[in-house]
């Protein structure tokens, strides 16, 4: 399955915020057999549709969806260059889906940051600069024999191009998907900066209540999306029961908790949606790429059901629960029956009809 890179500067709260990904560890819960690897914490997908289909549907249990962090260790500056344990840090990143940087906005005396300051512009920076020396690396080796094959064959040419257009880019400092490059020809060389990023500002209560903080922030990452939380608090949360753990929310002026917004802006980062299922024994979110058809969606459960598919009974989220049962929404006329050619829709409550 699809993984984030959990990236950033040493002492950022990096650790603090992966224990609390691993300690609300999903897997543990659905899959007792699963293996579970010591650097990756698989979290759920907050999704409250889940408990309304559970309650239509008398379903025994809920299985939502996830999204898989791996932690990999800090990165330092001069890991482009291999220097300590960069060379492992680009091949970890290397392997991620996307990435994501933990940056610190909080404020402690206690902690010491290692350039002596905190300033979230310049540590985005740092991280920035060693991908994008990397991938300078990458193409300076693959532009000579690229050359050497565009001569003789045509089709190389254009990835030539492409290779060419992503230096100019990366010369200027930029990331591949922060100028919102068309890569597509250079997948070959797996370079980094064409991972989408999703930055994790770990703040105290004086930046999540500070609105034009924030938004400068969001600006600053932009394309990215960009997280805000507390490490520290989101530990303490997983301890809590349900009531003081909405109290200590509010006293940081947070209607939810930071793991829940992590969850699903990791997701989206990722390219991800979900359709959901539900029967008496479970109401379940899955998991397929943005713009998948039916039969693509189908395959997800079963490759059997991709490849006996024979259409989709679609009924929507909203118009399902207005209607208040399966049965009521089809007299209703909501329940769709869609082709092969469909694209699911998030929030689409599916049945699939195949043969097998
Ligand atoms: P890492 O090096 O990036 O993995 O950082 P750690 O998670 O080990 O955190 C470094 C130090 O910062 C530890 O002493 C943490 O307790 C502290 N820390 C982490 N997150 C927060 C936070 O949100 N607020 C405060 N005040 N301290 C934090």
């Amino acid at each position: 399955s699809l993984t984030l890179g959990i990236v950033g500067l040493p002492n950022v709260g990096k650790s603090t915020l992966f224990n609390a990904l691993t300690r609300n560890d999903v897997l543990a819960a659905n899959y007792p057999f699963a293996t579970i690897e010591p650097n990756v914490g698989v979290v759920p997908l907050p999704d409250a549709r889940l408990g309304t289909l559970a309650e239509i549907f008398s379903s025994e249990k809920i299985i939502p969806a996830s999204v898989s962090f791996v932690d990999i260790a800090g990165i330092v500056k001069g890991a482009s260059e291999g220097a300590g344990l960069g060379n492992k840090f680009l091949a970890n990143i290397r392997e991620s889906d996307a990435i994501c940087q933990v940056v610190r906005v909080f404020d402690d005396p206690d902690v010491v940051h290692v350039d002596g300051r905190i300033d979230a512009a310049s540590d985005i920076e740092t991280i920035a600069t060693e991908l994008v020396l990397a991938d300078l690396q990458t193409l300076e080796k693959a532009i000579p024999r690229l050359e050497k094959e565009a001569r003789t064959q045509k089709d190389r040419k254009p990835v030539l191009d492409a290779a060419n257009a992503a230096v100019a880019i990366l010369n200027e400092g930029r990331t591949l998907f922060q100028a919102k490059a068309d890569t597509e020809l250079l997948r070959e060389l797996t370079l980094l900066t064409t991972k989408p990023f999703l930055y994790v500002f770990n703040a105290d209560e004086a930046v999540l209540t500070d609105d034009a903080r924030r938004t400068e922030l969001t600006e600053l990452v932009a394309p990215a999306q960009a997280v805000f939380l507390d490490a520290k608090v989101e530990a303490e949360l997983l301890e809590l029961d349900d009531s003081s753990a909405a109290e200590l929310l509010e006293s940081i002026g947070q209607d939810e908790p930071g793991l829940a917004q992590l969850a699903r802006a990791g997701f989206s980062t990722l390219g991800l949606q979900t359709y959901l299922t539900a029967g008496p024994k479970e109401s379940r979110a899955w998991t397929i790429p943005q713009g998948a058809t039916a039969p693509q969606a189908a395959g997800v459960i079963h490759t059997d059901f991709e490849r006996g598919f024979i259409k989709a009974e679609i009924v929507s989220f909203d118009d399902l629960v207005a209607a208040g049962s399966m049965n009521a929404a089809k007299s209703a006329g909501k329940v769709r029956m869609e082709g092969k050619d469909y694209v699911m829709h998030d929030g689409d409550v599916v049945e699939f009809r195949f043969n097998v």
